[in-house]
């Protein structure tokens, strides 16, 4: 016997690589402009005597800015360590059943992380030929029920009717909404946490306002749903979000301008590289995030979808382009290409016309 007998093993989530140095970066759907200005303003003025203290446990700065730009109260929101922590904590809080959690068969792959480390039953749901959900399939019984909107890594956005018919059919299940791709064109579901008790909104900073760094994310629920959360929070870690991050929170939430600023670019240049990518020959469907998700039908005698994404991946990494792969059934034939500068796209659309 070892104490190998009691450990929780788990297969860890595998984030997209940091290459360190030069190199075109478009394998994280990081933003690539800096943060507002104002977020530097305010972390230059802040008093490092401060980090004596522990942080405000509440957040309630930051939560009192997230409430005021969403036109909600206080007691609609919860904040975390990005949204991945926020996530990990709904779960936690929300999926509690015996019967089996649900979610799309392709999405973000840290779901059935989340769903193995917690031990919670889950069953993941094929999605259409074209990347589409059915809402059908989710009116069947279940623990409780995450869905990604617009989805991750295809980018496709469902309509609030078809997430609210989800939500509609299933009062006994918590449905949670992870918006971390709205800002860049989606229409959300936000409204609808005032008509239904179960469904909790995610959103994060580290997209659409520059700060993956930084780790902000944050919840919008009915005041008793927050409530839950805020309660295991404070019997995990009462001090989860760090003096810096709720002093750089506020301020990038005050920056309304900046904020459409830099979304309007990254919405501007991914129409033009949808252009672009099709004249290459490239197909993807209707992106409304911060990445394209492309497929080819390749270009040389034999070469199949995924042998030509591989391919490809592989010699734009030997050319310092970073772009996100994943070998996986049914999304093996697909790049997931980050939107950067225009001037990245550039190069990286001249590289893409030498490869193909
Ligand atoms: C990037 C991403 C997250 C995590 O974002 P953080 O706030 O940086 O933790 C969550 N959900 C989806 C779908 C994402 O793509």
């Amino acid at each position: 016997m070892s104490y190998e007998a009691n450990v929780r093993k788990v297969i860890p989530y595998t984030p997209g690589e940091q290459p360190e140095g030069k190199v075109i970066k478009l394998n994280t759907n990081e933003c690539p402009y800096p943060p507002s200005p104002k977020v530097e303003k305010a972390l230059k003025a802040m008093d490092t005597d401060t980090l004596r203290k522990y942080p405000d446990p509440l957040c309630g700065g930051l939560v009192s800015a997230i409430a005021l730009y969403y036109g909600l109260e206080k007691e609609n929101v919860f904040v975390g360590v990005g949204s991945d922590d926020v996530l990990s904590m709904c779960f936690l809080t929300f999926f509690n059943a015996a019967k089996p959690i649900l979610f799309p068969d392709i999405t973000y792959s840290f779901y059935d992380v989340w769903a193995e480390v917690y031990r919670i039953p889950f069953r993941t749901v094929p999605l259409r030929e074209d990347f589409t959900l059915d809402p059908e399939d989710y009116m069947t019984e279940n623990g409780g029920i995450v869905i990604a909107n617009p989805n991750a890594p295809t980018g496709i956005l469902e309509s609030p009717y078809v997430i609210e018919d989800i939500i509609k059919a299933n009062p006994d299940s918590m449905v949670i909404v992870d918006e971390a791709y709205i800002d860049f064109g989606g229409a959300t579901v936000l409204p609808l946490i005032k008509k239904y008790e179960n469904l909790v909104v995610v959103r994060t900073m580290s997209k659409s306002r520059a700060m993956a760094g930084m780790r902000v994310g944050y919840v919008f629920g009915n005041p008793k749903a927050i409530k839950y959360l805020n309660d295991v929070k404070y019997s995990v870690n009462s001090y989860t979000m760090n003096t810096p991050s709720l002093i750089a929170g506020i301020a990038a939430m005050e920056d309304d301008a900046y904020f459409e600023e830099i979304t309007g670019k990254v919405i501007a240049t991914r129409e033009w590289v949808k252009k672009e990518l099709k004249s290459l020959g490239f197909f993807f469907g209707d992106s409304k995030t911060n990445f394209i998700f492309a497929g080819h039908e390749g270009t040389r005698p034999g070469e199949s979808r995924a042998a030509f994404a591989e391919r490809i991946f592989l010699s734009l990494k030997e050319r310092n382009i970073y772009v996100r792969y994943f070998k996986k059934p049914r999304i093996d034939g697909y790049l997931r290409i980050s939107m950067g500068t225009d001037e990245e796209m550039r190069v990286l659309l001249d590289i893409l016309k030498e490869l193909i």
